[in-house]
């Protein structure tokens, strides 16, 4: 395999052409009204390498919804506040077979799977310490820290989408408040909506994998958050839970811990050595970016990053 010190513009502009049609093949998810309005051809590439290297190409500059990728932030930071234990033993860490906003064991065991999927990450977000909005304004500033840009925000339009039909969301978070799992009001629920409504762009989410593959070690080698068991921790549920359903199928064939979300992104980190970003709106039957999974998979295999 190549050495991914070679990577340039032409080897990411040559996977993404030969992918570009899977943009026409998925569905632009719409059960949030606000994101059936995304282009579905939009499609962009990005890499972080080694001291920061950054290779993009495609739709760099467009920006989208980091929708479920926010639940990695939000892990990162329960855990640093509450410890592992403070966090895990109000779920588990099992893999999944079902979509990411299944109620799973919430009736049975009363714990949520995991952290990846909406039940676990809205326990997740509820754990982060502070009144109203101050645990979404902690995601939003470890976003803002980990991409080096302070001008990232929500989408305030996709957040109101969201919480006018997140009803099932609704209904998993008052089922843990039942079960003792939640203390707080609704607007912890609302601080999940707004994670999910944070809008970045591809290179912001390779440098989002980036960190994760080094350590929680920023792109510019800033290393404020370093935490070697933080980073493994979520890097292993990335691996598990990242990719909904699939993630069991996309550890055979990617073998890299990534996470997806509904907005078209996905993040990958080549542990100790890279980042990736992807994005293009268009979802297959799981939910996962169709051209941005099939990107992944040729860089993959191009240069040899799978774990296994
Ligand atoms: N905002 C989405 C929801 O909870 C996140 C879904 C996702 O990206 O998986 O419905």
């Amino acid at each position: 395999a190549a050495d991914i010190s070679t990577i340039s513009e032409k080897t990411l502009n040559s996977i993404l052409e030969k992918n570009r049609t899977y943009s026409t093949q998925g569905k632009v998810a719409d059960y949030i009204p606000e994101l059936g309005k995304m282009d579905g051809k939009a499609i962009a590439f990005s890499v972080v390498e080694k001291n920061g290297r950054v290779v993009n190409v495609g739709d760099v500059h467009k920006k989208f919804t980091m929708q479920s990728i926010s639940k990695i932030i939000a892990l990162m930071i329960a855990v640093n506040e509450k410890g592992e234990s403070g966090v895990f033993d109000k779920m588990g860490y099992f893999g999944t077979d079902k979509p990411f906003n299944h109620f799973s064991n919430l009736e049975t065991t009363g714990k949520p799977l995991n952290p990846m999927m909406n039940a676990g990450a809205i326990l997740t977000t509820s754990l982060i310490s502070g009144e109203g909005e101050k645990p979404f304004l902690k995601i939003l500033e470890m976003v803002r820290y980990i991409t080096k840009d302070q001008t990232i925000d929500y989408s305030k339009s996709v957040y109101e989408s969201e919480k006018s039909t997140g009803h099932r969301n609704r209904g998993m978070f008052y089922l843990m408040k039942n079960n003792g799992l939640i203390s707080g009001n609704e607007d912890q629920l609302d601080n999940y909506f707004k994670q999910c409504s944070i809008e970045l762009t591809a290179e912001d989410l390779a440098k989002i994998g980036y960190f994760f593959a080094n350590q929680c070690v920023r792109f510019d080698g800033d290393a404020k958050y370093k935490n070697e068991e933080v980073a493994k921790l979520v890097e292993s549920q990335m691996l598990i839970a990242g990719m909904y359903e699939f993630s069991g199928e996309y550890a055979r064939t990617v073998g890299l811990p990534s996470k997806s979300g509904v907005g078209g992104g996905i993040t990958v980190s080549v542990p100790g050595r890279m980042g990736i970003g992807v994005f293009s709106p268009a979802l297959d039957q799981h939910g996962n970016s169709s051209a941005g999974y099939h990107m992944i998979l040729d860089l993959v295999k191009q240069y040899g990053l799978s774990l296994f």
